[in-house]
């Protein structure tokens, strides 16, 4: 487990037990009463046969645990609430989930359900996530907020106007000065007094990735001038009242509490100034940013890791409003945030199958076990060499009987490179370019400089299931979910199904270029070998894309309960489909199953029409499943090392 980090990142939902499993505590470390859900436990409910007693959903798959979203919704509560008492803050704290982190119905209603005790409200930035969240707030408090930011048209203006008839609490955000017009129109035509929020535009930036959008010249919100004019305006149409959040969001994984109260203050300043220009100013809303320590390092210093935990976060948060406000002798408004990241990030786990491995470096290890076994002539081997390769031949036996080595590999380059030229040329067959490869292979490993990197092939579409390690680099914890008792003798990366090659997860956390792995037990039917990506339950689902036509994992919801297992499967759902990726770019597959049909029907010549329907069964078959690989019956093939 310390190979992982598992401490560092996974603390107190995830550790390992005496078995070597992974296991997971999904109402954190103040519950030791509850059983531990071993996960590997959970895979097999989820993966095998009904026969078995499975669910025999394909692999990859989604475990998601409501009592982690629970916990996290309760933990950052608390941290609020303990400041607030503690500093004599005089407002109270009222979060806001921001769906687009991860619009699952069942996650966002499992929010506004655990949330509805403290008001917890929904932040939307488009239409549909307006009209969802709207509709999932029918059932929570009616005091929750529903935050409408994002860019506006018509459309959007009178949705969130109406969700005000329906006594939802929402607030229109600006985010550009020209919605205030709409806002205005709308208002007077649906009869509905707005409660209208700005966004400001802060002079606080933010150095990480993320942040790439924040200060002056950032791509969001208003700008102190623009501020002004929206005050004037509102106040020309009598409409200043409505005026009663600010907002400000300086970026996702704010790095440390420095630059947060450094941002809170500002806006606080720009809370208080509203009042005293007659805004009836109530809410200051801090966005999100409320970090994931993904590494568990804990150092604040990249865009893997934050340097506070959420009680620091909070006290920052309440001090830096609490601050400026006592000195501008203003009342202390509802301080609400926009945490996404915090909330769904540690609730889901990613499983996915390894399910065959080969040697990563130039050749593969059978061409070198094969050379090592056999007797190799080198005398012949160097016969054979085209004449402009024999001096960088010769220099390489030189070199090693000097013991040189790091001239070795450098004639060795030098050697492959002036061969593979000649083979390109065509004076050199392939029987002696895979004996070059082999030799600098056999003279890396008797010097020691290599270190074999394997490739583990995944069952899965790195682009649809991780989209932000190939879009931004992001990282995650990835480690096996069970033979953790076991040392991990390989070290791979992993290399997806797709026809790609970014499709391959080749960094890890630590900043290392390869995973501590196990030896796969015997492929097709042997020991299945799982793997977890954990902390990707914010921004993941969403943004995947349908590359290769891989589409998104089979999940099931687990919660704790007194059973055998201590958990219990409470939904359960295939991934799509064939058919289903095909319909999401524009094909029938009805149409495309009868026009392969016809054609077994017109080319497969069988008396009985035996193999014809074997045939048309196999492809009303494929549609039907989902597009990761049935392993067991095809599978990559095994190029084990
Ligand atoms: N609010 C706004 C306006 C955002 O743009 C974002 C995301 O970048 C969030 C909230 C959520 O941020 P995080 O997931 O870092 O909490």
């Amino acid at each position: 487990a310390a190979l992982y980090r598992i401490d560092g990142w996974g603390a107190p939902y995830f550790s390992v037990n005496s078995s070597g499993n992974v296991t997971v505590r999904p109402h954190g470390a103040g519950t030791m009463d509850h059983q531990e859900i071993d996960l590997l436990k959970v895979v097999k409910k989820a993966t095998d046969s009904k026969s078995a007693g499975g669910l025999e959903l394909p692999l990859p798959l989604i475990v998601r645990f409501p009592d982690v979203l629970k916990n996290r919704l309760e933990s950052i509560q608390s941290a609020f609430n303990s400041a607030i008492d503690s500093q004599g803050y005089g407002g109270h704290y009222q979060g806001v989930y921001p769906v687009k982190c991860n619009q699952d119905r069942f996650v966002v209603e499992d929010i506004v359900r655990f949330g509805s005790s403290f008001r917890f409200g929904l932040e939307a930035g488009s239409k549909p996530e307006l009209l969802l969240a709207m509709t999932c707030l029918c059932k929570g408090s009616s005091e929750s907020l529903l935050i409408c930011n994002g860019f506006k048209d018509l459309e959007y203006i009178s949705l969130a106007l109406i969700a005000r008839k329906l006594s939802l609490n929402s607030v229109i955000v600006l985010e550009q000065e020209e919605e205030l017009d709409s806002v205005i129109e709308m208002s007077r035509k649906l009869g509905v007094l707005p409660v209208v929020g700005v966004r400001a535009k802060l002079r606080t930036k933010h150095s990480g990735h993320f942040g790439s959008t924040s200060g002056e010249k950032g791509k969001f919100g208003l700008t102190t001038t623009q501020i002004l004019r929206v005050v004037k305006k509102l106040e020309k149409h009598a409409m200043l009242d409505c005026l009663q959040l600010l907002h400000f969001h300086i970026g996702s994984q704010i790095p440390t509490t420095a630059l947060l109260a450094d941002g809170v203050a500002e806006a606080a300043q720009i809370y208080g100034e509203l009042i005293r220009l007659g805004a009836s100013m109530k809410v200051i809303d801090i966005g999100g940013g409320l970090g994931i320590d993904y590494d568990g390092s804990k150092s604040g210093d990249s865009d893997v890791s934050v340097g506070y935990t959420l009680e620091e976060y909070a006290a920052a948060v309440v001090e830096a409003v609490k601050f400026v406000c006592d000195r501008k002798s203003v009342k202390h408004p509802v301080i609400c945030s926009e945490s996404g990241r915090a909330i769904v990030s540690h609730h889901s786990v990613l499983i996915f199958e390894a399910v065959s491995r080969s040697i990563y470096s130039s050749s593969s290890s059978s061409s070198s076990t094969s050379l090592l076994s056999s007797p190799f002539d080198v005398q012949q081997f160097g016969e054979q060499l085209p004449e402009e390769a024999h001096s960088d031949y010769h220099n390489l036996s030189q070199s090693a009987i000097r013991g040189d080595y790091e001239a070795c590999l450098a004639y060795c380059d030098q050697l492959k490179q002036r061969c593979v030229e000649k083979f390109k040329d065509g004076s050199l067959g392939m029987e002696q370019l895979a004996g070059v490869d082999g030799l600098c292979d056999l003279v890396g490993k008797a010097i020691g400089a290599s270190d074999p990197i394997s490739t583990y092939h995944i069952n899965l579409s790195v682009f649809t299931s991780i989209p932000d390690f190939w879009g931004i680099g992001q990282l995650f914890p990835i480690l096996p979910i069970h033979r953790l008792e076991e040392y991990p003798s390989k070290k791979g990366i992993l290399s997806d199904l797709t026809c790609d090659s970014d499709g391959k997860v080749d960094r890890f956390i630590g900043g290392d270029s390869s995973l501590p792995l196990h030896e796969l037990e015997g492929e097709n039917g042997g020991r299945k070998y799982y793997l977890g990506m954990f902390l990707g339950g914010a921004y993941e689902e969403a943004l995947g894309g349908v590359h290769n036509l891989f589409g998104g994992p089979s999940l099931v919801r687990v919660s704790q309960s007194d059973g055998p297992h201590g958990f219990a499967v409470t939904r359960a759902v295939a991934g799509p489909s064939c058919s289903d990726v095909l319909r999401f770019m524009q094909h029938e597959p009805e149409v495309m199953f009868e026009t392969l049909k016809h054609r077994i029907e017109e080319y497969v010549d069988d008396e009985g029409g035996m193999a014809g329907a074997l045939m048309a069964g196999g492809i009303a078959e494929s549609f039907h499943n989902m597009p990761y690989l049935s392993v067991g019956t095809c599978g990559l093939s095994a190029a084990n090392g």
